[in-house]
């Protein structure tokens, strides 16, 4: 959440601050800023509320020079997205500005203990009393910036990445970070910050990433200094970026959302690439050979994440039970951390993120590592913080996801889920050598029958136009497609604003029946499978009360054709695979409902993707 970037060295600051707030809008659009010391040692801040292109309408006629700067696009946790509760902030003498990522929980007692020292407050964050209290400890104890953001960090509990720089000083950019990402770019003399290496990508390859409780002095012509909050020197790691400029960008998609839906069968592919063995029909993942005897030993599966994360938790569930015989519990990680859960020192804890970055889930596996469960992590973002905290885990490589509605990352978490499973069912014999073969072949060739489901794409916008009337929605499905069900209602949720829930197709009844007249669309996920006459059944109760239904089919079906209003067909595979294609129509029919409806589809209202803070 939130956008942060930075830059000092000999190009001027300002194009490459926005452009860099463009790439990490998808992380907070409440309101835009950023600060520029030039060299005269001019401290100016510009912010507004609204969008970065707001912005840079704002700054048309601004003094925008400068070689050092910091820059924010605000996803507000505290305070209304307004002009004075954008960031930079600056300090009670205007000397130092701010950006934060982030909340400081303990904000309120550091206030009242500045305020009680004569500062006064401009806006509403937490974030502005940060930059106070660095004033406070530098007036205090006559010291220089970097020393007081140490002092001052100290005193303050909760998460951030922040960025600060100094009137009078156009050669120095300070930065630090406690459970909020925060990368550091190296270039030919000059140095890039940023909460993530979209901004960064396009001019250096070289990053360090902090570590928590971390504060690294950037300046001029001078090598980067890193401190602890003990000031303990540390020296940088610098690492490679694996990542490319055509992964940020549209590529002639209207959205990004629409690009990476259509990137699934790409994205799966490099998900499954030196993992699944196409010739052999075989699973092998690195990550999980050394550690088959915590599956031997291990009584139960603890999967936990949140949003999307969690739906393809749900799947994970019905994954290991039915191929690998072992217990699983999926809870969401806000709830896990907080309700002291019962964790048995042979448990595994799976955690999902797509951002890796995920306030919650992180919080969940530190607590589930401090109680001796071993940490398997599944997310998308390389070195990312669950990468960096898990025992062992598996990257999904779907690509940078930039649309707030993940699609590619479900898909990929969906499939590393299943190789992990197969790998374990083999190793531990749940499994016939047959059935294992059989679901490896069709995993292989999952991407091509996404293929197929794209091709439709003009008859679910077509179907979509019919639903924009609809104030609400109810989805249904059985086994391993109720999760896709929920999924496919958060979708339409996130990016349309439209009323949806999505339900067990047989706990229809007692509830959300009452809910069906002629208007309410259902969308049902029935393939054929093992439940299909039960879902058959289901489909007969809606249409007896009139309910308008869209179905998600097996090619050749007949029997929920004939009741369905409308119907989408995927192609046959196993039933333990069939999530990976009926969700593709369901991301597709949101997609065009919220685009009919005229939303804003990559940056939908009060949403921000990589939930950073709880
Ligand atoms: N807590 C800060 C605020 O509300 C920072 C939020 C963010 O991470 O964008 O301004």
């Amino acid at each position: 959440m939130c956008g942060i970037v930075g830059y000092l060295g000999d190009r001027q600051a300002f194009d490459i601050l926005i452009k860099g707030l463009h790439r990490l809008e998808y992380r907070g659009y409440d309101s835009a800023g950023v600060a520029l010391v030039n060299d005269d040692g001019n401290l100016n801040v510009y912010k507004t509320k609204g969008k970065v292109k707001n912005l840079e309408e704002y700054c048309k006629d601004k003094n925008i020079s400068g070689t050092v700067g910091i820059a924010h696009t605000r996803w507000a946790t505290h305070g209304e997205p307004n002009d004075k509760n954008a960031h930079p902030h600056y300090s009670q003498s205007k000397n130092l500005a701010i950006i934060h990522n982030g909340i400081i929980e303990n904000y309120l007692s550091l206030k009242t203990f500045l305020i009680n020292k004569g500062y006064e407050f401009k806006s509403e964050t937490d974030t502005e009393v940060v930059v106070q209290l660095i004033e406070y400890v530098m007036q205090e104890q006559k010291c220089d910036l970097y020393k007081a953001v140490h002092q001052a960090l100290s005193q303050v509990v909760g998460a951030y990445a922040i960025g600060v720089v100094e009137r009078n000083n156009p050669n120095l950019l300070i930065a630090a970070r406690k459970a909020s990402p925060l990368i550091v770019g190296v270039g030919e003399n000059e140095y890039f910050l940023a909460s993530d290496a979209s901004p960064i990508i396009e001019y250096t390859n070289k990053v360090i990433y902090l570590n928590d409780e971390e504060v690294v002095k950037i300046e001029r012509n001078q090598e980067i200094e890193i401190r602890n909050l003990k000031s303990v020197k540390l020296q940088p790691t610098i690492k490679e970026l694996s990542l490319n400029l055509d992964d940020i960008e549209k590529g002639g998609f209207d959205h990004f959302m629409l690009k990476e839906i259509f990137e699934q069968p790409k994205s799966l592919a490099l998900c499954m690439n030196g993992r699944l063995n196409k010739e052999l029909n075989e699973i092998k993942l690195s990550a999980i050979t050394d550690y088959y005897e915590k599956f031997e030993k291990c009584k139960r599966i603890v999967i936990t994440a949140c949003g999307t994360s969690w739906h393809a938790g749900l799947i994970g569930k019905y994954l290991f039970e039915s191929l690998c015989r072992i217990p699983v519990e999926v809870e969401v990680a806000s709830e896990f951390r907080y309700r002291n859960p019962v964790i048995l020192p042979d448990d595994i804890l799976i955690a999902i993120s797509q951002s890796g970055e995920t306030a919650d889930t992180l919080a969940a596996m530190e607590l589930a590592k401090k109680q001796g469960a071993f940490v398997f992590g599944i997310c998308n973002v390389v070195g990312s913080s669950v990468a960096r905290m898990t025992d062992t885990g598996v990257y999904t490589h779907a690509g940078p996801e930039i649309g707030v509605a993940s699609t590619k990352a479900f898909t990929t978490q969906v499939a590393v889920l299943v190789m992990t499973a197969l790998a374990v069912a083999k190793k531990l014999n749940t499994i016939t050598e047959e059935d294992y073969h059989r679901i490896v072949k069709e995993l292989s060739v999952i991407e091509t029958k996404i293929e197929e489901i794209l091709k439709q794409v003009d008859t679910i916008k077509d179907i979509s136009k019919i639903f924009t009337y609809a104030k609400n929605f109810i989805y249904l499905g059985r086994g391993f497609n109720y999760p896709v069900a929920m999924e496919g209602a958060l979708k339409l949720k996130e990016i349309s604003y439209i009323h949806a829930e999505g339900y067990p197709a047989a706990e229809m009844k007692h509830g959300p029946i009452a809910l069906i007249d002629e208007e309410m669309p259902i969308v049902v996920v029935a393939p054929h499978y093992a439940m299909y006459q039960k879902i058959l059944s289901n489909v007969q109760e809606v249409k007896a009360r009139k309910g308008r239904i869209i179905a998600i089919v097996s090619q050749g079906d007949e029997d929920i054709k004939k009741n369905a209003d409308y119907t989408i067909e995927i192609p046959s595979t196993e039933e333990c695979l069939s999530p990976l294609l009926t969700v593709i129509p369901l991301q597709l029919l949101s997609y065009y409902i919220a685009v009919a409806k005229g939303r804003d589809v990559d940056q939908p209202r009060n949403l921000a993707k990589s939930v950073t803070v709880e």
